[in-house]
Formats: structure tokens, C-alpha cells, sequence
């Protein structure tokens, strides 16, 4: 067996401290495999934000034990952390979070040069991402110029220019009308064909049902996991 590119062992989060205490956590094992497609689900405060917070080495639970691609990241510290999420996860975000006047090249080759890549590799490996999301005669565009929908086939390109460990997507289609969301889903569905690992916090039932698997929160708890038939 391979290790697993999530593991959360007995993971609890608590916010504030006497009278004010939030148990956001209270106890989440879940193991999810190189290759799956996760969707997690659950009512608003059920804690959702707070497991793809620590999924995402954002923030860091109150307890338990988590392994991100076989690290353990459970004692690092900020600077630490930002290394690891540099490296093993490409985030999606609900609002895009693209650089504005800026085009979509250059917003896709952003997580690289972070990373030290240089120029030319940078523009060749840009344009190949922006090619996966089907934006080729789309990448000198300025967010502004683009539909929602791809604005966030550009948000995709970009988490995956780097090669991550995981696709870490919070509400991904919560932004957008029904066509953009279907394109956004089928190419989802297209990169974990191509074996890519994703997560997908999400609140809409046939948006979970893209998944291959879906966890559902209650109340800090997995009260529910299980596989999609296709
Ligand atoms: P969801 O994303 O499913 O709506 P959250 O993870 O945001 O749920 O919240 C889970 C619980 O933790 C809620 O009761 C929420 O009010 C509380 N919570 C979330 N973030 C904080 C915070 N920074 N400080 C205090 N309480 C918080
Ligand atoms: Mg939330």
C-alpha cells in the first residue's frame, strides 16, 4: 500500500477557551488515498472551513495527529507549514482569488516563482496548465476580460502548475451560474481521470455527486462516508 496523501488521526479543533470554548472538531479520522476525489460535506457550522483549514496546513488542529504525503505536520511552525503547502497543494477557491490586471499567464506562473522556477520553464509549464483547462486562446486575458467560469479554469491551471500532492477546492462552484459550474465540474472530473487526488468542500448535493467518495460533517463529526456509484 502507498501512503496515503491525507491522513487525520482523532483531529480536534477548539476555538476560544471557558465560556466562549467552540468544539469545531471533535474527533476526525479520515484516510484518503492518492487518485480519490473527495468531496466533504456538511451544513454550515458543521465544520467544514475548519478541516479544509487544517487539510490545507492553514491552521493546525488542538489534537490529533496529521500526515500530509507522508509528512507529519503536526509540530511545524508557520514558516514550516508555508513550505509544505507551497509544495503539496494547489488551493481553489470560491472567489477566484486571481491577481487583477494581470493575465491569466501570468497569475498561473505566480505558484512558480515562488517556487525559484526560472522564466522560461515558467511560461512553458504556464502555458501547458492553461492548455489542460481548455483557456489556450484565453492567456493573455486580464481577469476582467474573462467569465467567471474561466476565471476559475484559470484558478485551476494555477493550483496545478506546480505538480501538487492534492487539489484542495473550497466551494468551487459556489460563485458560479449552472454552465460554468458543469465546465468547471467536468474538468474536475478530467483531472482526477488523469489521477489526481482532490478535495472538494462543498454544500450542494449534485455537486458532491461528481465526487468518487463523500464525507459528511455533523456537528464536528464524520457522520457519514461513503463511495458514489458511477
Ligand atoms: P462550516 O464551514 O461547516 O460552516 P466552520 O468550520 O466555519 O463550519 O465552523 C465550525 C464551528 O466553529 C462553528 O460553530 C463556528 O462558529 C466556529 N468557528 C469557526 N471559526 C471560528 C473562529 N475563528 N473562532 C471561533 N469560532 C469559530
Ligand atoms: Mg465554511
Amino acid at each position: 500500500m502507498s501512503t496515503p496523501v491525507i491522513d487525520l488521526q482523532g483531529i480536534t479543533k477548539t476555538y476560544g477557551a471557558g465560556d466562549t470554548e467552540v468544539n469545531a472538531l471533535r474527533g476526525i479520522d479520515l484516510s484518503i488515498d492518492r487518485g480519490d476525489y473527495v468531496a466533504i460535506m456538511g451544513a454550515s457550522g458543521s465544520g467544514k472551513s475548519t478541516l479544509m483549514n487544517i487539510i490545507g496546513a492553514l491552521d493546525v488542529s488542538t489534537s490529533g495527529h496529521y500526515a500530509l504525503d507522508g509528512i507529519n505536520i503536526d509540530d511545524l511552525d508557520e514558516g514550516a507549514l508555508s513550505i509544505v503547502r507551497n509544495r503539496k497543494i494547489g488551493f481553489i477557491f470560491q472567489s477566484f482569488n486571481l491577481i487583477p490586471r494581470t493575465s491569466a499567464l501570468s497569475n498561473v506562473e505566480l505558484p512558480l516563482v515562488y517556487r525559484g522556477v526560472g522564466r522560461r520553464e515558467r511560461r512553458q509549464r504556464a502555458v501547458a496548465a492553461l492548455e489542460a483547462v481548455g483557456l489556450a486562446d484565453r492567456m493573455h486575458h486580464q481577469p476582467n476580460e474573462l467569465s467567471g467560469g474561466q476565471q476559475q479554469r484559470v484558478a485551476v491551471a494555477r493550483a496545478l502548475v506546480a505538480e501538487p500532492s492534492l487539489l484542495l477546492a473550497d466551494e468551487p462552484t459556489g460563485n458560479l451560474d449552472s454552465r460554468s459550474t458543469n465546465d468547471v465540474l467536468t474538468l474536475m472530473g478530467h483531472l482526477h481521470d488523469q489521477g489526481r487526488t482532490i478535495v472538494m468542500i462543498t454544500h450542494e448535493d449534485d455537486v458532491a455527486d461528481h465526487a468518487g467518495r463523500v464525507v459528511t460533517l455533523i456537528d464536528g463529526l464524520i457522520s457519514e462516508d461513503r463511495r458514489n456509484t458511477a
